[in-house]
């Protein structure tokens, strides 16, 4: 109902980054292989994505908006071998409990569907002429939750989180084509064509993509592969490292640790590298149902990838020192 979709929303949308993120989450699930963000007083007014992936159908696109209405877990099982960035399917009813929703969508072999969501209720429903995919857009988020909307911050503040969340969804899919627009200009494109590095020099520049040292590393459960810079290239913090888990931008504490470690006495007091590191490993390995943001994660093996990490970072440097 109305009221535990608006208490799910406190939880899945904090600000207008957290609409992004789980709209090209989405996106991303569907198969896309190219994603336009759009965005008006950095969403704060609008907040539009598209995609040309897989679509839904009339009656998938109702369905869509309820609370635990996904298309991607069936049972309980699947819940420990989750291999799609969404699962609790509570993100699309969420925000449009909190704002004004239009949604445009088609599979491309039927005529698409056009329906538009006042704070959680579905005003109109239309068919439309769309190609294959969908577009989303979310106009006036929290108009209906006034505490929510005056703890946001400035326009740059809210514009500098879509960015930083943008970038690490490029670093994270480079095989997916990423634009994103602010106030009708173009302010990030990404190639989306698996080169990762060049997604690294959109981001940082020419002079930081031409330090990196690229990292392959195999080991039993993991495959880890991705860019680590030497220690001429230190920032002073760690938000220029990006750990990648299956597809899934993710925030965690031991491997970022893992890496700094495997530097070893290379990197300066208060200083830290600039690192995409992309970790593969069995679902089963990881536990992403620990918040509803799914930033955080639990390994079941922590101290082993933990050391794997370190080690693989460490060789890379010492090899290069050689
Ligand atoms: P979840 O991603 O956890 O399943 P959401 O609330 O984010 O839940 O989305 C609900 C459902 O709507 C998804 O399971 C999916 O079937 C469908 N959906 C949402 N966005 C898209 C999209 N961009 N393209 C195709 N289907 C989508
Ligand atoms: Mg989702």
């Amino acid at each position: 109902d109305e009221l535990s979709n608006k208490i799910a929303a406190g939880e899945v949308v904090e600000r207008p980054s957290s609409v992004v993120k789980e709209l090209i989450e989405n996106s991303i699930d569907a198969g896309s292989s190219w994603i336009k963000i759009e965005l008006d007083e950095a969403g704060l007014r609008l907040i539009r994505v598209t995609d040309d992936g897989e679509g839904m159908t009339a009656e998938d696109t109702e369905k869509a908006f309820f609370r635990h209405a996904t298309s991607k877990i069936q049972n309980e099982q699947q819940l420990f071998r989750v291999k799609t960035l969404g699962f609790r399917g509570e993100a699309l009813a969420s925000i449009a409990s909190v704002s004004h929703l239009t949604i445009r969508t088609s599979t491309g072999d039927q005529s698409g569907t056009e329906m538009r969501i006042h704070g959680g209720e579905i005003i109109e429903k239309q068919k439309h002429t769309k190609r294959r995919g969908t577009e989303i857009t979310v106009e006036n988020l929290f108009y209906n939750t006034p505490a929510r909307l005056k703890y946001l911050k400035t326009v740059h503040t809210e514009i500098g989180h879509i960015m930083d969340l943008v970038n690490r969804m490029a670093l994270a899919h480079d095989e997916i084509r990423f634009e994103c627009h602010h106030n009708g200009k173009r302010i990030f494109f990404s190639p989306g064509n698996k080169k990762l590095l060049q997604v690294i020099q959109q981001i940082y520049g020419k002079n930081v993509a031409q330090q990196m040292l690229s990292l392959e590393e195999e080991s039993l459960d993991y495959t880890i592969r991705g860019y680590v810079a030497k220690p001429e290239v230190t920032r002073s913090n760690r938000s220029y490292m990006t750990l990648i888990v299956n597809g899934r931008y993710i925030k965690n504490y031991t491997i970022n640790k893992a890496i700094l470690e495997g530097y070893h006495t290379l990197l300066p007091i208060g200083r830290f590298p600039v690192v995409v590191l992309k970790i593969d490993m069995d679902p089963y390995l990881i536990d992403v149902n620990v918040h509803p943001a799914k930033t955080e994660v639990r390994f079941s093996k922590e101290k082993e990838l933990f050391d794997v990490v370190k080690q693989a970072v460490y060789n890379l440097m010492h090899a290069q020192r050689l």
